[in-house]
């Protein structure tokens, strides 16, 4: 079973948003954090980024258990329709980025930077109110991660554990 990485991972997240802060460039590094967790699921490895890798998650889990009111995520927030809409809500709005870009590396940089930086306010906030990894719930790429995982020739028999 491969090691899990949470425990320090939230600093690739960190150090993302503040050298994308120095130089909007550094946001073109978002792609990573955003195809991950579709690779590892693509190769079969299921949701393992989501149990043993991913920065954003390492964060949230590490930084609000102290300050989390911990209250129970409203159920529709759960339900499939929902994260579908979700994901084709971040398509449109991630497709639609990338063709104001006009193809300047810059532009698509700053584009992931922002998409980036609102999901990670989003999933800060909803910590707060809710469970640290609220977000892990809703979150678009580990949608997109189990919607992979799901189709029978990826189903995966290692079964990372549950996401909190
Ligand atoms: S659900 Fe999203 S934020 Fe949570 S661990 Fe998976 S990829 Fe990361």
């Amino acid at each position: 079973m491969k090691a899990s990485h949470m425990s320090w991972s939230w600093m690739i997240i960190v150090s993302f948003f503040v050298l994308g802060a120095l130089d909007i460039r550094f946001g073109i590094m978002g792609i990573l954090c955003m195809t991950a967790p579709l690779a590892h699921a693509l190769k079969g490895s299921g949701k393992i980024h989501c149990v043993k890798y991913c920065p954003r998650g390492s964060f949230l889990g590490k930084f609000l258990n102290r300050i989390s009111l911990k209250r129970p995520l409203p159920t529709w927030m759960a339900k499939k329709q929902f994260k579908h809409l979700l994901l084709f809500m971040m398509l449109s709005i991630f497709t639609l980025a990338m063709i104001h870009s006009g193809g300047s590396f810059s532009n698509i940089a700053a584009a992931f930077y922002r998409f980036m930086g609102v999901s990670f306010i989003v999933g800060i906030l909803m910590g707060i109110v809710f469970k640290p990894r609220s977000w892990c719930v809703i979150c678009p790429m580990g949608h997109a991660t189990q919607l992979i995982k799901d189709i029978p020739p990826l189903a995966t028999l290692k079964k990372p554990e549950q996401v909190q």
